[in-house]
C-alpha cells in the first residue's frame, strides 16, 4: 500500500492534532522507509518480475527485518519510545506506536499471502487486494479520498501556498500511486529502492511542511 499509510497519517492527525502530521506519516511508512534502506544494504531481498495485479511486480522473497509483525511492533515500540523521551507526552507516543504497526496491517490487507509474522518464523500472511487493480483502486483509494476530506476540513490552510502546495502533493502523490498499482514494474531493481526511498522522504518532508501551513485550531503550547 502507498497511499493507505498516508491515509492514516491524515486521519490520526484529526485525532491526535499535537503530532505534527510529518511524524504521523513517518511512523506509518515506517516498515517501507526500513525496507528501502534494507533492500539497499543487502539485508531484505524482493524479486521484480511481471506481476498479476496492482503492485504485484515484485516477489517478497525476503522482508521480515521490516515489515513481519514482530518486528513491526519493535519498530513501533522503538518510534513511541523516542517521541516519548523527547516529547514526555504518553497518548502521543502510543498514538504513534499504533501508526506504526498500522503499516502491518494495511499491507496484510494488500499483500498476497507474503506478509511474514517474525524473522525465522516461515509463515505469511496476505487477503491478497492487490491482486485486483479495480478494487485497489475502490478500497485504498476511497481510504485516501476519506482521509483528504477528513484532513483537508480540519487543518484548514491560512495562505494561498498552504492550498495550493497541499493539493498539488496530493495529486502528485495520487499519480505516483495510480503508476505504482496500474502501471509498469520500475525500469531498474537496483534503482528501485533508492527511487523509493527519496519519494518516500519527500512525502514525509512534504507533511512537516503542511503542517506549517495548515494549523489547527490547537494553542502552539499545545503543539509536540
Ligand atoms: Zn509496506
Amino acid at each position: 500500500m502507498l497511499v493507505g499509510h498516508l491515509a492514516v497519517g491524515l486521519a490520526a492527525k484529526r485525532v491526535e492534532p499535537r503530532i505534527s502530521l510529518g511524524t504521523l506519516i513517518l511512523a506509518a511508512m515506517t516498515a517501507d522507509i526500513l525496507w528501502c534502506l534494507f533492500l539497499l544494504l543487502g539485508i531484505e531481498q524482493v524479486q521484480f518480475g511481471p506481476g498479476m495485479g496492482a503492485g504485484n511486480y515484485f516477489e517478497a522473497t525476503n522482508i521480515a527485518m521490516s515489515h513481519s509483525l514482530l518486528m513491526n511492533a519493535i519498530w513501533a515500540a522503538l518510534f513511541a519510545g523516542i517521541y516519548f523521551v523527547s516529547r514526555r507526552y504518553p497518548r502521543g507516543a502510543l498514538i504513534l506506536f499504533f501508526a506504526v504497526l498500522s503499516h502491518w496491517v494495511l499491507d496484510w490487507v494488500s499483500h498476497r499471502p507474503d506478509m511474514p509474522v517474525a524473522p525465522g518464523f516461515h509463515r505469511y500472511f496476505g487477503l491478497g487486494l492487490w491482486t485486483s487493480v479495480p478494487a485497489t483502486l475502490i478500497v485504498e483509494g476511497g481510504f485516501w479520498v476519506l482521509a483528504i476530506i477528513l484532513y483537508a476540513r480540519f487543518a484548514r490552510s491560512r495562505s494561498r501556498v498552504g492550498t495550493y502546495a497541499f493539493w498539488i502533493g496530493i495529486v502528485l502523490i495520487t499519480l505516483a500511486w495510480y503508476n505504482n498499482v496500474a502501471g509498469p514494474p520500475p525500469p531498474s531493481a537496483r534503482t528501485a529502492p533508492i527511487a523509493s526511498f527519496v519519494f518516500f522522504s519527500l512525502i514525509v518532508a512534504w507533511a512537516y511542511w503542511m503542517n506549517l501551513l495548515r494549523p489547527t485550531n490547537i494553542p502552539p503550547s499545545a503543539i509536540n
